[in-house]
């Protein structure tokens, strides 16, 4: 992985020929109503490459994450590249919300939509903040290995990356396993990566084909809402936190991450990008101390897309209810749709389903989610995008800070 590929700059151009050619696909088989070919014929091949990048995720980020933190040294460090990757996710997710309710607001999203009277959605349980910090800690380390919980896994591969630092020389051939371990993730990782543009084309052509134009109908400024307001933050809050905080070209920044956007946007899972958003920060010049640690961290808490989406869904619910939200209920959107957002899982629809944890929080019914499922996929694919995106950004304010960005680095790969 450490080596540039000849094929550097390809991949790019082949996955968005992948999508579009799909998409293309996609809306022919919609067109013809036979979007049933592409559920049996063509998903299939898709699930497999899912399947492919799910077997490597929980490996992936334990063995990568250990070595993250093992690698920046002593508590110290963690702490400190911690909190400043923590800072900067919850001030650009709290961003996310606000330019999502401006932009919902000046769409006037909701407007002359009547809920149907069919329309039901189970909101999951609330769990209290004291439940949710304590589910941090795994209680047993394996069970959440075996059932692919995050956030415990997270937790415990810091342990043991930090304890690996603490005991040192004792510890020396358990790093090197580790690090071996984690190097043969990313060489199964380059093989899968190889298929990605297949994997793209059939991917999103079951999406298109049964979603087709027409389910757009209403619901059709809740979508353009949420694509804007995605496409606003990464224009402005990554473009300038690149470039002031990250000394970083905006323009490079973008043409290195877009293999792992698009990825994102045909998978709408933040945590099957992951592989690629490693890969476009090495590219950035991000060192694999920053990268290994910022990167899986945020593709299991850092969800900027998600909580602009939740903020305008927020306010669809209310218009759709008549319901004039007050200052102070926007406020709590705000706060809601940050917390919730981290406690998103990065997979497919997760957003959708926390959404109903930020209405009741504010008050909102949650009948009017059933209308949203309809175009859910549609909205999930935005989000996703930026939310890998602001990992990648993330990487590079860290990686910048801590002088561990190298510039000529990525100034090759743009240019090669
Ligand atoms: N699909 C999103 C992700 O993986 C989460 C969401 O549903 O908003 O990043």
């Amino acid at each position: 992985m450490e080596k540039a590929t000849p094929q550097k700059m390809h991949i790019t151009v082949k996955i968005l020929i992948g999508l579009i050619a799909g998409i293309i696909v996609g809306i022919v088989l919609n067109l013809m109503g036979q979007a049933e070919i592409a559920n049996t014929y063509i998903k299939p091949f898709g699930t497999l490459f899912m399947n492919l990048i799910k077997m490597v995720i929980v490996p992936l980020v334990f063995a990568s994450l250990v070595m993250g933190a093992c690698g920046l040294g002593d508590i110290k460090s963690v702490g400190r590249i911690g909190g400043k990757t923590l800072a900067y996710f919850l001030v650009t997710t709290a961003l996310a919300v606000i330019i999502g309710l401006i932009i919902g607001k000046v769409f006037n999203v909701g407007n002359g939509i009547t809920l149907p009277t069919d329309a039901s959605y189970e909101a999951p349980a609330p769990v209290g903040i004291v439940d949710t910090l304590l589910n941090i800690i795994p209680t047993n380390p394996f069970n959440a290995l075996t059932q692919g919980n995050m956030l415990q896994v997270i937790a415990f591969a810091l342990f043991v990356g930090v304890g690996i630092s603490i005991v040192g020389a004792k510890a020396e051939i358990f790093k090197q396993g580790m690090d071996g371990f984690a190097e043969v993730m990313y060489s199964i990782i380059g093989g899968i990566m190889k298929l990605a543009p297949y994997a793209v084309f059939a991917l999103i052509i079951p999406v298109v084909a049964s979603q087709g134009a027409a389910v757009l109908g209403p619901l059709f400024m809740l979508v353009l809402s949420v694509y804007l307001a995605c496409a606003l933050h990464a224009a402005v809050v990554y473009s300038l936190s690149v470039k002031i905080l990250g000394k970083f070209s905006p323009i490079k920044f973008f043409k290195l991450a877009a293999p792992a956007m698009m990825f994102a946007f045909t998978t709408a899972s933040s945590a099957a990008t992951l592989p690629f958003t490693l890969e476009s920060s090495r590219k950035m010049g991000v060192s694999p101390e920053v990268r290994s640690f910022v990167l899986p961290l945020g593709a299991t808490i850092n969800m900027d897309g998600t909580a602009a989406f939740q903020g305008i869904c927020a306010l669809f619910v209310a218009a759709v209810y008549g319901i004039n939200l007050s200052i102070g209920q926007m406020l709590t959107i705000i706060i809601a749709a940050t917390l919730a957002s981290i406690g998103t899982a990065g997979v497919p629809g997760a957003g959708t389903v926390m959404l109903g944890m930020v209405l009741t929080t504010v008050g909102l019914p949650l009948d009017a989610v059933a209308i949203i499922m309809g175009v859910e996929r549609l909205m999930d694919m935005a989000r996703t995008t930026i939310n890998i995106t602001g990992d990648m950004a993330c990487a590079i304010i860290v990686a910048k800070s801590e002088n561990e960005l190298d510039e000529k680095y990525a100034q090759a790969e743009v240019g090669g």
